[in-house]
């Protein structure tokens, strides 16, 4: 048995796979701000190319992947599967370990996956330049990457306190080409009415969502990307569960267990959904877990109800799990998981039972990533460290039960710019923060009467 179970080239697949077309509950639609009636796909056009506005509403189960955007894949893709046998023996569970690894990317993570089509479809009905926000700034510079690599601009305007915490993030999007700006800036109208409102503010996602939709709606050249949550996003990471299927056919095994983290609910949609047909049809046993911070509870203490997208209540309204769109979490280390909502496609799933969610606090996810950094030798993002987490906890009760079960685990992306979170664990200055169910209550009370 190998340690690595690597694909080639020919093997990175040639469509991607859409669950719209097999939920055993269809969707609710998105609804426009202004009406509450379904939108319209003309709504979206002032921001988003007709391609991608069509993959957002398709029900077709498989969709054509460009030659070119295959091209691109090819300088990191298909990502390696391991077996983590040294994680196995440093917890001597009988139980079989794999974790797929999207840190070979050039940007570090999965985001690269769905920022290269954005990008590409954007190119192609004629748009010069992207604008976008970004928080811990892993998708700012992924689609810093992807504009670079098919010649167009790209402006990310990234939370100020990353971008004054972050510095090698924002030296990341210079090298291939990015503007990135602070946020609120004085660029927007809404930049600049946050500034006089709260001339000290830290900024915020929601605030830099609104500055960058205005900035792309105002210019012609300009569209606007978001790196998670939205139907053609978990579309595209489906490269990485198609791989998959594929890996754990030549090492002979079958998953009992997949476990991911969800910020917005991408990179484990994107590993789990293409086994979605084998859970309806054949594989009844094999179980979903989604993992998310107690701090930023969504899936777990969430309300399954229409919300907005952002802060300032802009976007169209989601079907979704949600802590209210003003909903503040806490400044915990896993910047990637603090959104207050998630992917309508995953929660649409999770509602029907078919994928399940665990929280878990900052210190033992802490911990879980250490572990894994001294047997796998990887360091893990500290999103990713949530689904690790949860595999060691599985780990161990095969152990208790003597049970021989397979677990995956999808491992996002590596930790070289959280360095400084690791240190906080170290020195024992992380806080594990419970959101209090009142805050919660107060935040779902302002949600829009559907
Ligand atoms: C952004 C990010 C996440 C969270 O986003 P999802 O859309 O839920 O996948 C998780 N891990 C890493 C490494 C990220 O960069």
């Amino acid at each position: 048995m190998r340690t690595k179970i690597l694909l080639d080239e020919e093997d990175i697949p040639k469509r991607w796979y859409n669950v719209g077309a097999d939920l055993p509950t269809p969707l609710d639609p998105p609804l426009n701000p202004a009406t509450r009636k379904p939108l319209q796909p003309q709504d979206l056009e002032i921001i988003f190319p007709k391609s991608l506005i069509r993959q957002e509403a398709s029900t077709e189960r498989w969709i054509d992947i460009p030659e070119e955007v295959r091209d691109i894949y090819r300088l990191w893709r298909p990502t390696p599967l391991f077996r983590a046998f040294k994680l196995e023996s440093a917890l001597k569970t009988p139980a079989r370990i794999y974790y797929k690894y999207e840190g070979v990317s050039p940007a570090g993570s999965h985001k690269p996956n769905t920022a290269v089509p954005q990008a590409y479809y954007n190119m192609v009905e004629g748009i010069e330049r992207i604008a976008t926000e970004t928080g811990a700034g892993q998708w700012g510079s992924a689609l810093s990457l992807a504009t670079c690599l098919f010649d167009m601009e790209c402006t990310v305007y990234m939370v100020r306190a990353s971008y004054d915490q972050k510095p090698y993030r924002r030296s990341m999007m210079r090298t291939w080409g990015a503007e990135c700006i602070p946020s609120p800036s004085d660029r927007t109208e809404s930049g600049r009415r946050f500034l006089k409102e709260y001339p000290n503010t830290s900024g915020s996602l929601g605030m830099a969502i609104s500055e960058a939709v205005e900035d792309a709606a105002k210019h012609e050249n300009t569209n606007y990307a978001l790196g998670s949550v939205l139907n053609h996003v978990l579309l595209h990471q489906t490269v990485e569960g198609l791989e998959l299927k594929k890996q754990f056919e030549i090492a002979d095994d079958f998953p009992d267990f997949i476990f991911g983290c969800v910020g917005g609910g991408s990179n484990f949609p994107g590993m789990c959904f293409p086994y979605i047909p084998d859970k309806l049809k054949d594989h009844k046993e094999m179980r979903m877990v989604a993992c998310e911070p107690t701090a930023c509870p969504t899936l777990t203490k969430g309300l399954y109800a229409y919300d907005f997208g952002d802060t300032a209540m802009l976007t169209p309204l989601l079907k979704m799990h949600t802590l209210g769109h003003d909903f503040v979490p806490p400044g915990i280390h896993a910047g990637g998981l603090r959104y207050h909502g998630d992917a309508p496609l995953l929660c649409n799933l999770v509602n029907d039972g078919l994928i399940e969610a665990r929280a878990f606090h900052q210190n033992e996810v802490f911990k879980a990533a250490t572990t894994f950094a001294r047997s796998e030798g990887i360091i893990p993002a500290p999103e990713a460290a949530h689904a690790i987490k949860a595999t060691i906890d599985e780990a161990l009760k095969c152990k208790e039960s003597g049970e021989t079960k397979t677990l995956m685990l999808s491992l996002s992306g590596h930790g070289h710019f959280d360095l400084s979170a690791y240190d906080a664990y170290f020195d024992g200055l992380l806080i594990d923060y419970e959101y209090p169910a009142e805050l919660v209550r107060q935040s779902l009370a302002k949600l829009p009467q559907i």
